[in-house]
């Protein structure tokens, strides 16, 4: 693997769209020639890629994170209401323990030191401080899984995929979230987009490359949703004041638990002052992108093809 290879093919012909500058080192964000995926290079190391995390895990405020959980509970639930579920990247796992609370039998991976599990485990939810690829999970025993938000963080798409097709009971379901790099956000964000994220977004999918990836490692993609709420019009809302302030993340960093209110006294007072007019450009934003089909992000679910 070279470090300019493509996460999908492997190609290592590619164009490039902007240059980026993060903690004194410079990422290129590339577009497949062969594939047409769009990525991160140079492609470091899990163990490189430590240093861009620093800081980076926090917790989400109490009302967003009840938000977030109410509306995922509700998808998976749509598909089946009751079995067992793994949630890749599990976070606090606040997640899983509501579905637990619901009687699912509950079980989260995570890479992250960040976090404690005790109370968690107490309650029934089973934690596997591993990274997926390598963890060990029973073949065939999930109704489903779920990877909220972090496919597009991964280093080895392949390898996941492949152990989730492995871990999923034949007739289970996979729901992968992401941002959407083909969104109205995307493209008038540009640089300023709060979801590209670089480096930690080591991919930008669109609804064609995420499909690409799932078809080529045995799934049947059965339907792709486009649009979250939440994450769509923050990421507007985030996006308008990246550009307005300079590209901070203050609001992300300050509602994901990593910054803290003072310190941020200026920031707060002039996106208050902002907050009637960005709001409201967010709202027509989002339903715009919807009538266009070009949300700010893609939610796919997939089952494991017949042969
Ligand atoms: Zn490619």
């Amino acid at each position: 693997m070279t470090m300019t290879a493509c996460y999908f093919c492997g190609s290592t012909q590619y164009k490039k769209i902007s240059h980026h500058v993060f903690r004194g080192d410079t990422f290129c964000l590339a577009q497949c020639l062969l594939c047409n995926l769009v990525y991160t290079i140079p492609r470091v190391s899990a163990q490189e890629s430590v240093r861009y995390y620093t800081d980076y895990y926090g917790e989400r405020k109490p009302l967003v994170d009840g938000f977030l959980n109410r509306i995922r509970v509700r998808r998976v639930r749509r598909i089946i209401r009751l079995g067992s579920i793994l949630d890749v990247g599990c976070g606090t796992g606040s997640f899983l323990l509501r579905m637990r609370h619901l009687g699912w039998e509950s079980t989260g991976t995570e890479i992250s030191p960040a976090y404690m599990y005790e109370d968690l485990i107490r309650q029934g939810v089973n934690i596997k401080k591993c990274d997926l690829p390598v963890c060990d999970l029973v073949p065939d025993s999930f109704d489903v899984v779920t990877l909220w938000h972090v496919f597009e963080h991964l280093m080895d798409p392949k390898a996941y995929l492949k152990k989730i097709h492995e871990i999923l009971h034949d007739e289970g379901t996979l729901l992968i979230e992401v941002p959407n790099y083909a969104s109205l956000q995307a493209s008038v964000g540009g640089l300023a987009w709060f979801h590209l994220d670089i480096p930690r977004h080591t991919m930008h999918l669109t609804p064609k490359t995420l499909v690409q990836f799932l078809t080529s490692a045995g799934f049947h993609v059965e339907h792709v949703r486009s649009g979250s709420m939440f994450y769509d019009i923050f990421g507007e809302v985030q996006t308008m004041y990246n550009r307005c302030l300079g590209n901070q993340q203050v609001l992300f960093d300050i509602i994901g638990g990593r910054a803290h209110i003072r310190g941020h006294e200026k920031d707060i007072f002039l996106m208050a002052v902002l907050a009637p007019l960005v709001g409201l450009s967010a709202l027509f934003a989002y339903a715009l992108a919807a009538l266009w089909g070009r949300s700010g992000t893609i939610l796919v679910y997939a089952k494991k093809a017949t042969i």
